[in-house]
């Protein structure tokens, strides 16, 4: 029986389990594939503060974990198959066993939306991508399209100019979403070129992707690119199905809490970019990670 367990190891989760540690509280980790969620796949964090020059990704996530299990969070790597919230004793269901636990806080993050378009799904692997840290080096002096105007999309565009001898960045819109500072430098760099007003109609090849079919949609004209991969990255996911008819979430899936990280469920919080907010950042997610903490700590015991 632990005080909390957190389901998520990214870096809400960690902060969560930093700080409920901190707070004398036992707590339980649970994990599914390695700590460090979606930062790990960060090639460069530029706006966490306190690193100047940038941290990468994964170092950042890597001294979090550290930290947790310096002050003695205990971790486990496992799929959580369910949960029982609605008694006083939450019960969290693995592969492994059943933890019971007093309070629970979901961190359980977002995975990248598919196009559902032909192509996509049998050539994944093949030339289709939602990773560039992890393919990125697969791509050198070769053409790579990136899908989507977000901030994933132009970062991750900036990513694989290291490696690709050119990179295309195709957008539905005339005008990019991301962040001021990163179109910029996307604008400047000599290998990224823009397909604006246009969508990726289907992906072709024999055993790996050779080419996209696209759409201007302002001009309504359809055109064949060659290309040796595709890396998309128009938006996100969240991992909230086993809290579904559970705990209250919005439209699209995201979990709904108060400003303390509280869902609708007694002793039960979500943090970090499952929870329905508006800032999806890993600064936003150790914040999240902290307040639940807290929260938990003030509603449940007498320890805060
Ligand atoms: P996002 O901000 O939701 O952007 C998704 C992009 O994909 C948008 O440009 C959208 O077009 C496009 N799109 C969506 N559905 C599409 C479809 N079916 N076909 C074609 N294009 C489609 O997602 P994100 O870029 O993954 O970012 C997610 C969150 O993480 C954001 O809060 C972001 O700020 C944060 N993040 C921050 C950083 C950073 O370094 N600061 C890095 C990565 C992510 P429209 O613009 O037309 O809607």
């Amino acid at each position: 029986m632990y005080d909390i367990v957190i389901i998520g190891g990214g870096p809400a989760g960690l902060s969560a389990s930093i700080y409920s540690k901190r707070f004398g509280l036992s707590t339980l980790l649970i994990e599914k594939f390695g700590i460090g969620g979606q930062a790990i796949l960060t090639d460069i964090v530029e706006n966490y503060p306190g690193f100047p020059e940038g941290i990468k990704g994964s170092e950042l996530v890597n001294k979090m974990e550290e930290q947790a299990k310096k002050f003695g969070v205990e971790f486990l790597i496992d799929e959580v198959l369910g949960v029982e919230i609605d008694n006083e004793i939450k019960k969290t269901k693995t592969n492994s066993s059943i933890y019971e636990s007093d309070g629970l806080i979901i961190a359980t993050g977002v995975n990248p939306k598919k196009l559902d378009i032909p192509g996509e799904k049998e050539f994944t692997g093949k030339g289709v991508s939602y990773c560039a840290i992890c393919d990125a080096f697969l791509y050198k002096n070769k053409d790579v399209l990136v899908v989507g105007g977000g901030d994933s999309a132009i970062v991750e565009a900036l990513y694989l100019t290291n490696f690709a001898n050119k990179v295309y960045i195709i957008h539905r819109r005339d005008k990019l979403r991301a962040a001021q500072y990163l179109q910029e430098k996307a604008f400047k760099n000599s290998k990224i070129e823009f397909i604006f007003n246009s969508i990726l109609k289907e992906i072709k090849g024999e055993k790996r992707v050779e080419k996209v079919i696209i759409q201007n949609i302002k001009e309504d004209r359809i055109y064949e690119l060659n290309i040796n991969g595709v890396f998309i990255y128009i938006g996100l996911t969240p991992n909230s199905n086993l809290f579904k008819d559970k705990i209250n979430l919005d439209e699209n899936g995201f979990i709904i809490t108060d400003s303390e990280m509280r869902t609708n469920e007694k002793f039960v919080y979500a943090i970090g970019d499952v929870r329905k907010k508006e800032l999806r950042q890993i600064i936003t997610a150790c914040a999240d990670g902290a307040i639940a903490a807290n929260t938990f700590c003030k509603d449940f015991s007498d320890k805060c």
